[in-house]
């Protein structure tokens, strides 16, 4: 009997995708997949697909400014790990209008989320999002793994490559104001844009101070890299997890793990709608 190959369920949820405008590819970068609600959805981030900087919305194509319309993924082949399958998913309708899904801020928040169906020739392995809320406190200084694919890299296939950094920024700290993200020191390459990062270790600080020592490999979701903040820096972004939560409701959250504090019910929505809170992220459904 062959040895069984051990792969990491963290392995399985990163994919490699492809950005292109009809025939000719723009780019490629990271993207993963996560269960919320009963349903799927691929992760990655807004620069990715919209082609344009988060920040300033210019072209990332500085030459021609070619804007992606389509996305091609490679995912998992239905019971077949180990062999990948590509899909190709429209990015924009007939009318230019963007089909993902953006945060209730839009480019603010440089992360988006694709609705997928399941079908009888790919398999989704999603990350288990409550991993966000593991009982580890990410600390600076701590290592945390970037799952992607470096450079366009991939290892036996389409299997991600795991970089390490460590964290360069107070996680409790936005990097800016409405910018729910903290900053990690990593070599990081081109493509890396939409990976999950994770921390993982056997001994670290409990959320409540207490250290945990040896207490088998924990893992927690810190959130999606988004890239290096300049060409020259080793310090990129990594997006909050309950960022996903508000794309995928189309509200803005108000309580202890978004840290965002609810207006009066009358006054305007803080997400920009020019709704009433009450009627807007505020309204009870
Ligand atoms: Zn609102």
């Amino acid at each position: 009997m062959p040895k069984m190959k051990y792969v990491d369920p963290l392995s399985a949820t990163s994919l490699y995708i492809e950005l292109y405008f009809n025939d000719v590819k723009i780019s490629t970068a990271t993207a993963f997949v996560l269960k919320y609600d009963e349903k799927y959805y691929l992760i990655t981030n807004w620069h990715v697909v919209a082609g344009r900087d988060a920040d300033t919305r210019e072209c990332l194509d500085k030459k021609h400014c070619s804007i992606p319309n389509k996305l091609l993924v490679s995912f998992h082949k239905k019971g077949e790990l180990g062999q990948w399958l590509e899909k190709e998913i429209q990015l924009l309708d007939e009318d230019g209008t963007p089909l993902w899904i953006e945060h209730p801020l839009s480019n603010l928040i440089d992360v988006i989320a694709i609705p997928i169906i399941e079908t009888d020739e790919i398999d989704f392995f999603p990350i288990d999002f409550s991993l966000k809320d593991t009982d580890m406190a990410p600390l600076v200084a701590m290592p945390v793994s970037i799952i992607g694919y470096p450079l366009g890299l991939s290892i036996g296939g389409k299997w991600p490559i795991w970089k390490t950094g460590h964290i360069a920024s107070d996680h409790d700290l936005d990097f800016v104001k409405d910018k729910p993200a903290f900053l990690i020191d990593a070599t990081t390459r081109a493509s890396m844009s939409g990976s999950p990062v994770v921390m993982r270790a056997d001994s670290f600080q409990r959320l409540n101070g207490n250290y945990a020592i040896a207490a088998g490999v924990n893992t927690r979701f810190l959130g999606v890299y988004a890239g290096r903040i300049s060409r020259d820096s080793e310090i990129g972004r990594v997006w909050k997890p309950f960022l996903i939560s508000e794309i995928i409701e189309q509200k803005l959250i108000f309580n202890e793990e978004t840290g965002r504090l609810a207006p009066t019910r009358n006054s305007n929505c803080p997400c920009g709608s020019q709704s009433k809170f009450k009627n807007c992220c505020g309204s009870v459904a």
